[in-house]
């Protein structure tokens, strides 16, 4: 082997270590749930209290986040990049650098330092419906499988998001609530998955999630 080869791939090892977030540092076993076992019931009726307006961000296309009824979601679990800049394409190299399949989350909020501040980035991963590669390690990779995985951009131990990061999360939160009957106690931080060892998303926006948030977000119709 080269010593020119010999760099690449040190420089290859210490990319993949810095990796983006907090996902595992390999993926965990997938298991991918047919199609087909899947009801594809009309969507949940609209419940009459909306304390957040499912509005979303001018940067979104108006049909963006909308996706068919094949998977059945139940959590909403909301991490940090832990990085101060970055977005979805920049994660997905990252991600795929440590042997994903591709980017772990369905969504990204981009923070004005690698997108613009407050911007919902839709992921492959959504538009196709696949299962989240964003919390490993739960009983029968139930946060995986049913898990829609949202990470906001920079790292929030000692201080909050943006105030546009956070009203993108207020929204998108709200759409994604009402539009798959997900309970509010099922929104949750990263580090509030069975079993989890993690920081993220950090203690202030853990705080936000289990509080305000919650408070904000409309009540699932049955
Ligand atoms: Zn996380």
């Amino acid at each position: 082997m080269t010593r020119f080869r010999h760099i690449l791939l040190a420089l290859a090892a210490a990319f993949a270590a810095a990796g983006a977030g907090c996902a595992p540092a390999r993926p965990e076993p997938l298991d991918e749930i047919p199609v087909h076992l899947w009801s594809t019931s009309a969507p949940a009726e609209e419940p009459e209290r909306l304390a957040v307006e499912a509005r979303k961000p001018a940067s979104a296309p108006a049909d963006e986040w909308d996706a068919p009824d094949v998977r059945q979601w139940r959590y909403l679990v909301i991490h940090h990049s832990a990085r101060e800049s970055g977005n979805a394409e920049v994660f997905d190299r990252m991600h795929r650098a440590r042997g994903f399949d591709e980017l772990g989350y369905h969504f990204v909020i981009t923070n004005g330092d690698g997108g613009p501040d407050g911007r919902v980035e839709v992921s492959r991963r959504w538009r196709t419906q696949k299962w989240g590669s964003h919390t490993g390690g739960t009983p029968d990779n139930e946060y995986n499988n049913h898990g829609i995985g949202i990470c906001l951009v920079g790292n929030f131990t000692a201080r909050m998001p943006t105030k546009a990061q956070l009203e993108s999360l207020d929204r998108l939160a709200g759409y994604l609530v009402r539009r798959y009957g997900i309970a509010p106690e099922n929104v949750i931080g990263h580090r509030d998955a069975p079993g989890a060892s993690t920081e993220c998303p950090g203690d202030r926006l853990e705080e936000y999630v289990r509080g305000a948030l919650r408070e904000k977000l409309p009540i699932p119709a049955d």
